[in-house]
């Protein structure tokens, strides 16, 4: 479909955003559908974010995605947020209605659908380390997902706290408990499921793992690594689970996932999630 007068806009905002895949995945969809539709990355930084919504209502935005840091920051900023949203504490999509903005969290779907297709988690014990945003999407999810703990690793006592202080009146309640990276000894041989949630592996950082091999060798066998880093493929940590024999996932599942959720509403229809993971597996190829 040709960009016209009558297209209309679909983005992502976020500081940095330049290494955004979410164009790449969206606009693959777009094509696919036929639809009038184009998506864009806005860098917009923190002072702007007030400014930057007012103007996409202006131009008529149809709707959009926050990345860091605007993933908390946007909540005030709503005319209505989802009960899902407002229990995370977090917003990553946005969508124009006759009252103005409303917001959701897709990230809490994105994480937990590849888990769902593995098995029950019912009782099980989740490791997750690092607690800025995503680690927020993952409590929520395991919470959804009947786990019977959550325990959270963070490397600042004050963010630990403030973490834990975060959920304090939230209807969902997580079984949340939070530690310092010191006792990961003693938590990980309890762990269902281990979940990266920091930026250690990431291409900027590749060859960095949160976790060592001697440390990974304390984990359970039947023990589940999640690494929510989608690039590279895998990430240190990824191959050093593999090479343990314990089973690994990878972040590009939840990206895809969290999008297409997105891109559902956007369009109030269903979307190729096919399409967008290929579109993704093809660019990270390249
Ligand atoms: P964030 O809000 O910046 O949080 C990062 C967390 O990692 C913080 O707790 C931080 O601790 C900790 N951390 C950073 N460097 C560390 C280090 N050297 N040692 C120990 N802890 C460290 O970021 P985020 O939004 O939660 O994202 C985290 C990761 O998830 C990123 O790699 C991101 O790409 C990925 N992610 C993937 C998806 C997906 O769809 N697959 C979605 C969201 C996020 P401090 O507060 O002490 O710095």
């Amino acid at each position: 479909m040709p960009i016209t007068g009558t297209t209309q806009l679909l983005g992502v905002i976020g500081d940095p955003i330049a290494h955004s895949l979410s164009p790449v995945m969206h606009n693959a969809a777009l094509k696919e559908l036929g639809v009038d539709y184009v998506y864009v990355a806005f860098p917009v930084a923190a002072e702007g974010l007030a400014a930057a919504i007012a103007g996409f209502a202006a131009i008529g935005v149809r709707g959009f995605s926050i990345t860091i840091p605007h993933k908390q920051a946007i909540l005030p900023l709503l005319a209505t947020v989802t009960a899902e949203a407002r229990a995370v504490g977090a917003v990553n999509t946005v969508w124009r209605t006759e009252q103005g903005w409303a917001g959701t969290n897709t990230d809490v779907a994105g994480f937990i659908a590849p888990l769902k297709t593995l098995k029950s988690w019912t009782g099980s014990t989740a490791l997750v380390l690092g607690n800025g945003g995503a680690a927020r999407a993952i409590v929520a999810g395991c919470a959804q997902l009947g786990f019977e703990s959550v325990q959270v690793v963070g490397r600042r006592a004050e963010a630990l706290e403030a973490f834990q202080q975060g959920w304090v009146g939230s209807p969902l309640q997580p079984p949340l408990t939070v530690h310092p990276w010191e006792v990961l000894p003693s938590l990980l041989p309890t762990a269902d499921l281990i979940v990266n949630a920091t930026p250690l592996g990431m291409h900027t950082a590749a060859g960095q793992t949160p976790l060592a091999a001697e440390y990974l060798a304390l984990a359970q066998s039947q023990a589940v690594v999640y690494d929510l880093i989608y690039t590279p493929r895998p990430t240190r940590l990824l191959a050093l689970a593999d090479q343990q024999g314990l089973m690994t996932l990878d972040g590009l599942e939840m990206l895809v996932q969290q999008g297409a959720a997105a891109l559902a509403i956007w369009l109030d229809g269903p979307v190729p999630v096919a399409t967008m993971r290929q579109a993704l597996v093809d660019w990270l190829e390249r």
